[in-house]
């Protein structure tokens, strides 16, 4: 295991107890603690380099606290930074003021968006709203029928492709899913659409164009937390090429440090906004900076 940034902060600041200030040489020693800290939890180098020197400015102008040693003291400026970051207060989904609410999921196939859908759904659910569930990825043979399995799960019912009808079309299928919706009273429609392993021209412009035919209010950006660095060249990737209005990271229940967090919304400026944690369809909640925050740096 990784020493913890408090650990190697503590051991840094041995001699340092009531110092009227920090020098500036504790403040380059504290930084390269912060620096090795944040790149253990795979932040990316360039925004580890942004977030030492934005805390190195704060900790310049800090008294050395009398309550506080003085590794507590950075700790908490590096956790508040974090949170500031992170997105302070979690941002909540926009919901359309008329009509269905339309959320299309898009990232990498093995992101985690057909398990995702399903548990936004039961959150929806939970929160007193009644989605419908719409199979739009027809790339990958199961994906369809993995869906109805999760929806069934859920007890949400899913809008996919009649057999031998709408297949290949799954912008049709997003097209028609809205219709369905007016005609039956949902009021929120959760689009899966298809990934493919790596980034890719085609499955960009297929996303962009049911994007284009069901005009979400919210596109969300589904991204695996597991794959560490490489999350911030998809993120952007995905920016680019469909556009999304906040993240959703998954498998944080794996060992993932959670440094995409921080990468996609320093990079993307786009907010994470719910976090997946499990193959359960109750392993999902909103996403918690704090939370994040104290991950990043334990
Ligand atoms: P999609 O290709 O983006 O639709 O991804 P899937 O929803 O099919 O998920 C890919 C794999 O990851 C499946 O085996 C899921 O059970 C698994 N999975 C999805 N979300 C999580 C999660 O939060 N934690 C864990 N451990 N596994 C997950």
């Amino acid at each position: 295991m990784f020493a913890t940034l408090s650990d190697r902060l503590a051991e840094t600041f041995k001699n340092l107890r009531g110092k009227g200030r920090l020098s500036e040489a504790d403040i380059d020693a504290t930084a390269r603690e912060i620096r090795i800290a944040l790149l253990e939890a795979d932040v990316a180098l360039p925004v580890v380099k942004e977030f030492v020197a934005a805390v190195k400015e704060r900790a310049r102008g800090e008294e050395v606290s009398q309550a506080l040693n003085p590794a507590q003291q950075v700790v908490k400026i590096v956790n508040d930074e974090l949170v500031t970051i992170l997105g302070g207060e979690t941002r909540r989904l926009r919901y359309a003021k008329s009509g269905p609410t339309v959320i299309m999921l898009a990232g990498l196939q093995g992101a985690g968006k057909t398990t995702l859908a399903a548990k936004l759904a039961l959150w929806l659910k939970e929160q007193g709203k009644s989605p419908l569930l719409v199979a739009a990825d027809l790339q990958r043979p199961n994906a369809v029928q993995q869906l109805q399995v999760n929806g069934d799960k859920v007890g949400v019912p899913v809008f996919a492709p009649e057999p031998g009808n709408g297949v290949g079309d799954p912008v049709g299928v997003a097209r028609a899913s809205l219709e369905e919706a007016k005609r039956k009273l949902y009021d929120v429609v959760v689009v899966d659409t298809a990934g493919r392993l790596g980034v890719d021209a085609d499955m960009m412009a297929q996303a962009a164009a049911i994007r284009d035919a069901v005009e979400p209010d919210e596109v969300l950006f589904v991204v695996d937390a597991m794959i560490g660095q490489d999350a911030l060249t998809t993120a952007q990737a995905f920016l680019d090429g469909v556009g999304y209005d906040g993240v959703v990271l998954t498998k944080l229940d794996g060992d993932a440090r959670g440094g995409a967090a921080l990468s996609i919304r320093q990079v993307t400026g786009k907010p994470v906004m719910f976090a997946s944690s499990g193959e359960k369809m109750t392993d999902f909640d909103v996403f918690h900076p704090d939370r994040m925050a104290s991950r990043i740096l334990d």
